[in-house]
């Protein structure tokens, strides 16, 4: 590999890094680093989505962690990471300026709004006589490229599945050559700090695993030597059985085709499975893409506007993690104070809020997206819809979660319960999934006062929900 040391009018290509936070196996640099001209890599703070988040978000902490490891290692190379804190729709076509860039590579991104921004940053390039050249990177298998027999997108997982896995060649997760080619050597610039783009330092002792690629490594390998038990141990939060990279595929610090590389071909039914969460993902990605209006709208045309009471008090206290349904605080809890939350967790936490409280998806849908650390908005739609029986390959209306009953099966010991619901800690296991129906409690206990009692009876809201999905469905059939 080799450095440019020319001066400052030396013609450059951009990299820009948005959510592919490495340099490792990246679509976007392998190409910029195989046009022949020095790669100088950029990132924006984005002000449009930064200025609506809170101080303490973590996302920056593990972005502003992530991008340090991407500096040093860029340093290493003898080049500079250019950053900048402003709407990329100026910003990028300024720095392309600057930078005296020929072109701008970048990995390409299915949400809306981020194709949305491209779309607009290519147009003022081609403007300035310079190309936004963007790249297949964050999932195997993109958009349009794995439809039905009829040329239509898939709604239903299994077919996308067996679809999926005849597809895929040794190539598709072959990992992306960077070690060729000549960075740009820049000015020292050093990263502002967390407190200068308006978030608190004191955040970022809130991650709870380590950041960019060097933790996505660490995990992974934490994570390999458990692979084969996964599809027995995923569903049990007080466990380790999942991997937790999800915040590293959602900022790129770990590539899909390493992810997909330690599981497929499968050797074992844990990686056939965890393989299987991967394909959910790309499912999830293709169906947004095919159907933007199902970020904020029912994929069910019966469910799109299903009268739900939404009482703002119920909602306040589900946020709160006060239900009364010690699996369901603890939930509620573990991504208030984490940012994090098990994925059989997500689903309890999700259902009990649109058919036990009976409040629209949509406002737990962006709940999580501000708390969630591996918010992804199609994932994050995905799963909601599901919850909800309202999205594609969904949950069916009347499969509704009892909270107890998963409580006793997926923490029998209530190990996890009383991790984040310390006032439950002495209530022994039959008693601590639901102390009010316990014939024993300890005598220090106070129910109802040292733990909220329930804030609804799940029998009676049950019913009241099959009414309202049972009705919206006549209603459909009849109109
Ligand atoms: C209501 C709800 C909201 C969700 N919101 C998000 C979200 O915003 N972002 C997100 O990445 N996942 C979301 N999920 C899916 C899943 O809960 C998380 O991906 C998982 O818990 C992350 O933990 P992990 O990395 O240890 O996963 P593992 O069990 O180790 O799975 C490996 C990877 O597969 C992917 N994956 C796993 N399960 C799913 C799934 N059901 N759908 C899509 N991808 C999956 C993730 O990228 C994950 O990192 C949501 C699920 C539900 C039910």
């Amino acid at each position: 590999m080799s450095i440019s040391t020319a001066p400052d009018q030396t013609p450059r290509v951009l990299c820009w890094l948005r959510r592919d936070l490495r340099l490792h196996d990246h679509a976007a640099l392998h190409h910029a680093l195989k046009s022949g001209l020095p790669v100088a890599c950029v990132f924006i703070f984005d002000s449009t989505i930064l200025d609506s988040l809170p101080a303490d978000d973590v996302r920056l902490a593990f972005i502003h962690d992530s991008l340090l490891q991407v500096q040093e290692q860029l340093r290493q190379y003898g080049s500079e990471l250019i950053t900048a804190h402003g709407d990329p729709v100026q910003k990028i076509p300024e720095l392309a300026n600057r930078l005296n860039a020929k072109a701008v590579y970048a990995n390409e991104d299915y949400e809306p709004a981020a194709m949305a921004r491209d779309q607009t940053v290519s147009h003022t390039l081609s403007g300035q006589g310079m190309e936004l050249k963007l790249f297949k990177d964050q999932v195997i298998f993109a958009r349009d490229e794995i439809l039905t027999q009829q040329r239509q997108p898939y709604t239903v997982f299994t077919p996308y599945k067996r679809n999926w896995l005849a597809r895929i060649q040794s190539e598709d997760a072959q990992a992306y050559d960077c070690s060729q080619g000549e960075w740009a050597a820049l000015p020292e610039q050093a990263l502002p700090d967390l407190e200068e783009l308006g978030f608190q330092e004191k955040s970022r002792a809130k991650l709870l695993s380590p950041a960019g690629w060097q933790g996505a490594q660490t995990l992974l390998e934490q994570f390999e030597p458990r692979i084969h038990a996964y599809h027995e141990r995923r569903d049990f939060p007080a466990k380790r059985g999942v991997s937790y990279l999800a915040p590293h595929l959602r900022f790129g610090t770990l590539s899909i085709r390493q992810a997909v590389s330690l599981a497929w071909p499968s050797d074992s039914n844990g990686a056939a499975t965890w393989l299987s969460e991967l394909i959910w993902r790309e499912f999830y990605q293709q169906f947004l893409w095919h159907h933007p209006e199902t970020a904020t709208e029912s994929f069910k045309p019966a469910y799109k506007d299903l009268p739900f009471p939404n009482r703002e008090d119920w909602f306040q206290v589900w946020k709160d993690g006060q239900t009364g349904y010690p699996i369901v605080d603890a939930a509620m809890r573990q991504l208030n104070q984490s940012g994090y939350m098990h994925n059989r967790l997500r689903m309890i936490s999700a259902s009990f809020l649109v058919k036990d409280l009976l409040i629209d998806w949509r406002w737990g849908e962006q709940y999580f997206a501000q708390k969630l650390l591996d918010y992804d908005m199609a994932s994050n739609v995905g799963g909601w819809q599901w919850a909800a029986s309202t999205g594609c390959d969904a949950q069916p209306y009347f499969r509704i979660f009892n909270p107890i009953t998963q409580s006793r099966k997926f923490d029998p010991d209530g190990q996890f319960i009383r991790r984040y619901v310390p006032e439950l800690a002495s209530l022994d296991k039959q008693a601590i999934h639901a102390p009010w129906q316990a014939k024993q409690l300890p005598i220090e206990f106070r129910s109802g006062k040292d733990y909220p009692a329930p804030i609804v009876d799940h029998d009676t809201q049950r019913h009241l929900a099959l009414a309202l999905f049972k009705q919206a469905g006549e209603q459909e059939q009849a109109d």
